[in-house]
């Protein structure tokens, strides 16, 4: 059974503790009621009928579909296709590149010049809502940072069932 209940799995996510301390208490191992807590959490979240399998993001997850792909959704319901694909490519992109696109988002003395470091912002198409900022060099590509191994993550570490895949 897991040490934590619904209630304070759901407070975390909430934000209600640090971000950090959830991806603490998901990484001590071995705690499969846990896991499936929080996996509970974040379905009643969310109005599409995919199931999570794990998720990437506060508003970003991999899901299984009804008819067993695994794709990863927002929480709109918005699918950037299959799981290993990298998601980045199918989002909107907005590139700050210029000093004033940086003044935005940083007071004007401590923004990164633009010919060295830019900031890629990535939006669900659907909803809006920001899934992640990349800071790379300008002529870096487009980062894939996360190609997780669910089924030794289900089997090896939450001892849980592999979901069904198409
Ligand atoms: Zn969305």
């Amino acid at each position: 059974m897991s040490t934590y209940t619904k209630k304070q799995v759901a407070d975390l996510v909430e934000g209600r503790a640090p971000w950090s301390t959830v991806h603490r208490m998901l990484s001590m191992p071995k705690d499969a009621g846990r896991f499936a807590l929080y996996l509970e959490v974040l379905q009643d979240k969310v109005s599409f009928d995919a199931r999570i399998i794990l998720p990437l993001g506060p508003h970003l997850h991999i899901v299984q579909t009804k008819d067993k792909a695994w794709v990863t959704m927002c929480d709109c319901g918005h699918d950037f296709g299959d799981y290993k694909q990298n998601w980045k490519l199918n989002a909107l992109v907005y590139v700050r590149d210029t000093e004033d696109a940086m003044a935005e988002v940083y007071p004007r003395l401590m923004a990164p010049d633009p010919a060295w470091q830019v900031y890629r912002e990535f939006y669900c198409p659907t909803c809006g809502v920001m899934h992640d900022v990349e800071a790379p060099t300008p002529w870096y590509p487009v980062m894939h940072d996360f190609e997780p191994d669910i089924e030794t993550f289900y089997r090896d570490w939450v001892n849980l069932p592999v979901p069904e895949r198409a």
